[in-house]
């Protein structure tokens, strides 16, 4: 579908930043004020919390959009809240809540976005969608869609990473690409980075908005808290407006190159590589893993590591499988030769060093 998008950052890096939840009014007007004298160019808060377990904060509900509203009087910020049913969009329009955006729970599910898109027929607001929890470009395209026919021109996108399940140092994986992609798509669809949600934690909130710039994304949104620790949710990654102020200016401002339109440059093919091999490492690791575990049964069932008809298998496998990814066989031979040595050591490790090291 053809979609023309209506600018909506007027600066770069435009900046978003709040409280996850908004919990007291206390601790809203608390955040605003330290986030105000900043500069900042919109003021989150969470009224209605999404959370993927029931029992969890869930939000203070249409009470919290009072306080939002007092944000806008008293410091003059803009507001944004997240919505995901026709009730949020009617209460947070009536408060006057200046952005809206889509969580990542709500852009994975059509039903829900078609819902929010309904109730905006005819409403002239900018609205930010956020990667779904899943990483299916298709559905975030299809979400942004329906807000588009909808009849909202003022979309932006928020790359705020992917669920995974094998072990990384990222709440949610950043899988860059598939950002890019959608910014190769849509040229003039706006990006932001949520380095807060695809951190988790404190200490690589700057490196991940760094790199969201360096690839020419226009802003960060980030969680920002009063007192951290003490949060209702998502304690982890939230900052005080001090340390915000404080990641905001180490950030590096670089131009943008040629016409912002995401080009390979050399910097951004090399990110990716960066990207990748991590993501490589960790799958190593999660193979080590089961290495391991094959050692523990062997070792409890008194079997040989080494077992050359397995080897064989895996090889045989890898190798045809290979072919198909265009891939040559010698280096798969060698690939696999190296993950087939330290699978080996891995499993004698475990067997202990009194046992004869044969074959997984
Ligand atoms: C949030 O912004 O606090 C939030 C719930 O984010 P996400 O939808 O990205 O999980
Ligand atoms: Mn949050």
């Amino acid at each position: 579908m053809e979609m023309t998008f209506q600018p909506m950052f007027k600066k770069r890096p435009f900046i978003i930043a709040g409280p996850c939840s908004a919990e007291t009014e206390e601790q809203v007007l608390e955040t605003a004020r330290g986030l105000a004298p900043q500069g900042i160019d919109l003021f989150r808060a969470g009224i209605w919390k999404p959370r993927t377990r029931p029992g969890e904060f869930e939000g203070v509900g249409t009470i919290g959009l009072g306080w939002l509203k007092k944000v806008k009087e008293e410091t003059g910020l803009k507001v944004t809240t997240e919505v995901a049913n026709t009730q949020h969009v009617f209460e947070a329009l009536k408060y006057g809540i200046d952005v809206l955006w889509l969580g990542a729970r709500t852009t994975v599910n059509p039903f829900s976005v078609q819902e929010v898109a309904d109730a905006l027929k005819g409403v002239d607001i900018p609205v930010l969608v956020k990667n779904p929890v899943n990483p299916d470009l298709k559905l975030w395209i299809g979400a942004i869609e329906r807000i588009y026919k909808a009849g909202i021109t003022r979309i932006a996108a928020i790359h705020r990473g992917f669920s995974h399940h094998s072990p990384t140092s990222y709440r949610n994986v950043p899988r860059w690409e598939i950002a890019i992609e959608l910014k190769r798509i849509f040229p003039d669809l706006e990006m932001l980075v949520d380095n807060s949600h695809i951190c988790g934690r404190r200490d690589t909130l700057l490196e991940v908005a760094q790199k969201a710039l360096d690839l020419n994304y226009d802003g960060i949104m980030t969680e920002v808290h009063p007192n951290p620790d003490a949060a209702w949710s998502d304690a982890a990654q939230q900052i005080t407006p001090m340390q915000f102020q404080e990641l905001v200016a180490k950030l590096h401002i670089r131009q943008a190159t040629y016409d912002s339109s995401y080009l390979p440059t050399l910097e951004h093919l090399r990110h990716e590589i960066d990207e990748l091999d991590d993501e490589l490492l960790t799958l190593l690791q999660s193979r080590m893993k089961f290495s391991e575990q094959i050692g523990e049964y062997k070792k409890r069932n008194n079997i040989a590591i080494l077992q050359p008809d397995r080897w064989g298998e895996i090889l045989e496998r890898g190798v045809a499988k290979g072919k198909a990814k265009n891939l040559t066989e010698d280096f798969v031979y060698s690939l696999f030769k190296a993950i087939h040595e330290e699978s080996i050591n891995t499993q004698s490790r475990v067997m202990e060093a009194n046992e004869i090291v044969k074959e997984e």
